[in-house]
């Protein structure tokens, strides 16, 4: 299928009424809240809308996307592909959110219409780590360095204290001046 760009709002009753389907991108620059980082690139959508045999209008399908989170520990980037499988139920009130929520997790409509976006924003947030780290050996490239860099500096600063003439050196420059 060709790839095209969703529609920014969509009716999800009216979609689950007609059984339709979306495919598409949606810019993850627009979802400012999944880092502080400015996002790029497209999450890739795949939903089906329908109502199931309990008369729940609900929205089934796949969500990928790649974001730009900040490793936590080395403070570099780290790149995270989520590839999440989406299962929503549409409520009009909290009452029927409660009632919906033992088979989806419940989306509570307060008007016909809500932004995709928003709605695809919340799905990748659940599946983001909350505190983004690289894996456990992720991040030696970086600290090894800083680490090395460390001994380097305890090296230099012993071989400064055991000379005895980088002392004399200082004394004489001390009294030049
Ligand atoms: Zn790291």
């Amino acid at each position: 299928m060709a790839k095209r760009q969703l529609p920014e709002f969509i009716a999800p009753f009216k979609l689950a009424r007609q059984r339709q389907s979306l495919q598409g991108g949606l810019p993850l620059a627009r979802m400012s809240r999944l880092a502080d980082e400015p996002q790029q690139g497209e999450a890739e959508v795949r939903l089906e809308f329908g109502y199931d045999d309990m008369g729940v209008p609900h929205m089934r399908g796949h969500v990928s996307a790649t974001v730009q989170l900040r490793c936590q520990r080395c403070m570099d980037a780290m790149p995270l592909t989520l590839d999440l499988d989406v299962e929503l139920g549409f409520a009009m009130n909290d009452e029927q959110a409660r009632e919906l929520s033992a088979m989806y997790e419940p989306c509570v409509l307060s008007e016909d219409h809500v932004s995709l976006s928003e709605l695809i924003e919340d799905e990748i947030l659940l599946g983001l780590p909350a505190v983004p780290m690289h894996a456990e050996d992720g991040c030696q490239p970086w600290l090894e360095q800083s680490r090395a860099e460390q001994e380097l500096q305890v090296q230099e600063e012993k071989a400064e204290r055991k000379n005895p003439f980088a002392v004399l050196a200082g004394m004489d420059l001390k009294k030049d001046k």
